[in-house]
Parts: structure tokens; C-alpha cells; sequence
């Protein structure tokens, strides 16, 4: 009897084996500063995530890139060294480091020997601490963005993206529906004293998180409470309002890229709904889903596109899916009908209760390997920032268990309520077409020659009497 309770113990045990990753060690520093602490699976190596809770949303249309402004510019050095010392400094550690700026935070990622932790640590703490921007720092950095958004941001530049030319359909349907800016912000007028005001008044310890993951020092919270534990907090604010859709889009647009080729891109974009509950899982489910829905009719049945896919993105305060087909620019109608086929099909008899068990269990079983490894588990935990409480994160599998067929039918017939927005992307002119152009061309040519010829040849006098 006492043997089988101890087998039982065992089995039950098990489990609890495996590294739980929804559990770590969380706090909050006396400033504000959040800290989350996790063992991770290799010993001999940190992943480090410092998330500044401001990002490109916090600032209106022409402001739009100053957090990445500052991003920059946090990397311009800490002394006289400059921007080489300090990065000199980092590979002595043997550590590596970036930073990231997106619409809702920033972001700095680091990988260092967990030998050297506290030493990258205070580098990173000198970094947005010790910082000393000045005008030439400001105008180099002013210089990079620029190069990374692809060169300077000229008068034609700027008339293209007001044309929405050379977006990708999603960015393109965001602007026209009035959830983003019609135009970059201009980096070369924004000023010293901004950067500073946005540096002061969000780089603040109770605007941060700090997330640890790997082979963690033992003296590590210690260390954190004296150092990290120093820097100001300032009075927490309102968030700016995330823009709404306050614009219509035509239904359907064909969008010039490039100049000559037979290939196509076909994007149906629809709006997400917003659901009361499980709002997230229900709709990766319902993502996943349609992309193998697309798969099954444009590839295998049809062959009208070799990758289909699925993809969600967010603009301001929506949620949007689009479906993706690369196509022959001849295919583009054909591939049309098929899609409408399958939504009138799915608006009437919702999903298929088979296919979306088997989907859903392979979500599920995707959740155990898809963050192996330090760096990932600090990823994952970067990204779940909003479903993290009191020390433990919110199980993702869990919640995609509890995810009903019910549920997911409803989000798909509210999302399937509207028609969608269509967006063709295709290049000028297609072969067929240039070689049309091309026989025209030379008709006309043919044509002006015959006329020519036959004017400048002499005409055979009609009769003697005439001339004389
Ligand atoms: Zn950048």
C-alpha cells in the first residue's frame, strides 16, 4: 500500500519536473521598478529585457518617432569613449546587445555570460542613467533613423506615402481607415529639448520591467534593490488614446509594385471583432484556421497559390486579420471566387467541428516547445507583460483549452458579418500586357513608316495634258 502511494506521489510529481515557465519571481522594487526573475534552462547564460513602457503610440503623427529617437540615442556612449567605448566595453563582458522601439514599448535585449550579469547590468544602468545627449549626439542619430527608414525622407518621398505607394496592403488599409499616420514623422525637426522631456518623463522606474532569465546570481535581488532601486520614479500618467478607425476604405483596390511582372499578392483584410472573453486565444484559433482553410482550397484543391497564409497585426486600438495568396496575375479573379466561396460557406455553416479540434490541439501542443531556451522564455514573458500578475504568468495552453467551438464560431460570424476590404498587389504591367504594348508599338511604327514611304514616292503624272 505504501508503495503505491509512493508511485502515486512519483506520477504526480512528474510533471512538475519540467521547467513551469507560467511561475517566476516577481516584484516590485521600493521605486516601482517591476522585476521578473526566472531559472532558466542553460546555466551558463542570461537573457536580459529592460521594457520601457513607452513606444511609438504614446505620440501623435508628427512626434511619432521619438522614442525611437531616444532609443538611439541611449546608445551614443556613456564618456568621452563614445559610442565605440561603450560597445567595447559590452564585448569585453562578452555580451551583445539591441533595442527595439514599437508601438507599444522599448525595448532593450541582452545576452550575456551569466558570469558577468552584474556587470552588464550595471552597463545597461549606466546607459539610461549616465547618458550625456548632445547636439552632435542628436544629429548622428537623427542621421541613422533616417538611413534606416530608407534614406532621407524627400519631397517624393513624402508624395508617395501620401499616395500610399510602396506600403504593404495592411499599413495601406490602416491609413485610409484613419489608424495610421499618412505620412513618417520628420525626424530632422525634432529637438534636444523633446528627447529630454520624453527621457524624463517615461524612462522612469515605475515605467519599467525588468525580466531576468538563466543561470541567475544568488545575490542578484540584493543587487538589483541597490542599484536598479535608485532610479526616480515620477508620477504615473494616462496613456495616450490609441487612434480609431474614423475613416472609410473602399472595398476594393488594386496597388501598383513595381513596374513589370506576372506574379500578384492578394490580401482580404477584415477588422477583428473584439470579444468579451478569451479575445486573443479565440482569435489565433480562428487565424489558424482559415490559413489552413486557405491552404486546403487555393493549394490543394485549386492550385492558385503555393504559400498562403494568414497573418494578424494591430493599428491603434483594432485587430486586424488579412489572407494572403501569391498568385499568378491571370489567377487573381479565379483565386476571388474561391475565397468568397469559402467564407459564403463559412458564414452559413461556421467551422467545421473536426478540423477545428485538430487545430486546436495542435495550438496546444505547440505551447510546450515553441519557447525552448533563455532567450525565448524572456521573450515570451516580454510579450505576455499584460497577462502577468503576482508572480505568475497566465498558462497559454490553458487558455487555449478553454477556447469553445461556440466561441470561436461567433467571432468568425462577427467577423464575417462585414464583406472585408480587398487589396491586389501587382507590378504596372504584366508580360502579356508589355508585349501588347510592345505589338502596338510597332504597329504604329509600321504604320508611320508605310505613310511616309508612300508620300515621298513620286506619283505617276496622270496625264500629259495636265502639265501643259
Ligand atoms: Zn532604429
Amino acid at each position: 500500500m505504501r508503495c503505491l502511494m509512493f508511485l502515486c506521489l512519483l506520477i504526480c510529481s512528474l510533471p512538475s519536473l519540467a521547467l513551469d515557465r507560467s511561475r517566476v519571481e516577481g516584484y516590485l522594487l521600493p521605486n516601482g521598478l517591476q522585476v521578473i526573475l526566472k531559472s532558466g534552462y542553460e546555466r551558463d547564460h542570461v537573457a536580459i529585457r529592460l521594457v520601457v513602457g513607452v513606444g511609438l503610440d504614446d505620440f501623435d503623427c508628427e512626434q511619432k518617432e521619438l522614442p525611437h529617437l531616444l532609443e538611439h540615442l541611449l546608445f551614443t556612449g556613456i564618456d568621452e569613449t563614445g559610442e565605440g567605448g561603450l560597445e567595447e566595453r559590452l564585448q569585453a563582458l562578452g555580451g551583445e546587445w539591441n533595442a527595439y522601439t514599437s508601438s507599444a514599448d522599448t525595448t532593450f535585449v541582452i545576452e550575456a555570460p551569466a558570469r558577468n550579469q552584474r556587470k552588464v547590468l550595471d552597463l545597461l544602468l549606466a546607459v539610461i542613467r549616465d547618458t550625456r545627449i548632445d547636439a552632435k549626439a542628436l544629429a548622428t542619430a537623427k542621421r541613422i533613423i533616417e538611413r534606416e527608414d530608407g534614406g532621407h525622407y524627400g519631397h517624393l518621398q513624402r508624395w508617395l506615402d501620401r499616395q500610399d505607394i510602396g506600403h504593404p496592403a495592411s499599413d495601406q488599409l490602416a491609413t485610409e481607415l484613419g489608424l495610421k499616420c499618412p505620412e513618417r514623422s520628420n525626424v530632422n525637426d525634432m529637438t534636444l529639448a523633446q528627447v529630454q522631456a520624453l527621457r524624463e518623463k517615461w524612462y522612469a522606474a515605475n515605467n519599467m520591467t525588468l525580466i531576468i532569465v538563466g543561470g541567475l546570481d544568488r545575490l542578484l535581488p540584493a543587487y538589483l534593490e541597490r542599484t536598479y532601486g535608485e532610479l526616480p520614479a515620477t508620477e504615473p500618467e494616462e496613456r495616450r488614446a490609441l487612434e480609431s478607425i474614423s475613416q472609410q476604405a473602399e472595398q476594393r483596390r488594386d496597388l501598383t509594385r513595381g513596374w513589370l511582372g506576372d506574379s500578384a499578392k492578394l490580401h482580404w483584410l477584415f477588422i477583428e471583432p473584439v470579444l468579451d472573453n478569451d479575445h486573443q486565444q479565440t482569435l489565433d484559433l480562428l487565424s489558424r484556421y482559415l490559413e489552413w482553410a486557405l491552404y486546403d482550397q487555393l493549394r490543394l484543391r485549386n492550385g492558385l497559390s503555393y504559400g498562403p497564409s494568414v497573418q494578424r497585426e494591430s493599428f491603434g486600438d483594432s485587430g486586424m486579420l488579412s489572407l494572403n495568396a501569391d498568385l499568378e496575375r491571370d489567377d487573381v479573379d479565379q483565386a476571388i471566387d474561391v475565397m468568397q466561396q469559402l467564407f459564403d460557406h463559412l458564414r452559413k455553416d461556421g467551422l467545421d467541428p473536426d478540423t477545428f479540434a485538430r487545430i486546436k490541439d495542435a495550438a496546444i501542443a505547440k505551447e510546450s516547445w515553441s519557447t525552448q531556451g533563455n532567450s525565448a522564455l524572456a521573450d515570451y514573458y516580454w510579450g505576455a507583460l499584460n497577462d502577468y500578475d503576482n508572480g505568475r504568468f497566465t498558462d497559454p495552453a490553458r487558455k487555449l483549452r478553454q477556447v469553445s467551438l461556440d466561441q470561436a464560431n461567433d467571432a468568425l460570424k462577427e467577423m464575417l458579418k462585414d464583406p472585408g476590404y480587398l487589396r491586389i498587389e501587382k507590378p504596372l504591367l504584366g508580360y502579356d500586357e508589355l508585349y501588347g504594348l510592345l505589338a502596338l508599338l510597332l504597329g504604329l511604327i509600321v504604320a508611320a513608316g508605310l505613310l511616309r514611304w508612300r508620300r515621298h514616292t513620286p506619283q505617276r503624272p496622270s496625264g500629259a495634258t495636265r502639265e501643259r
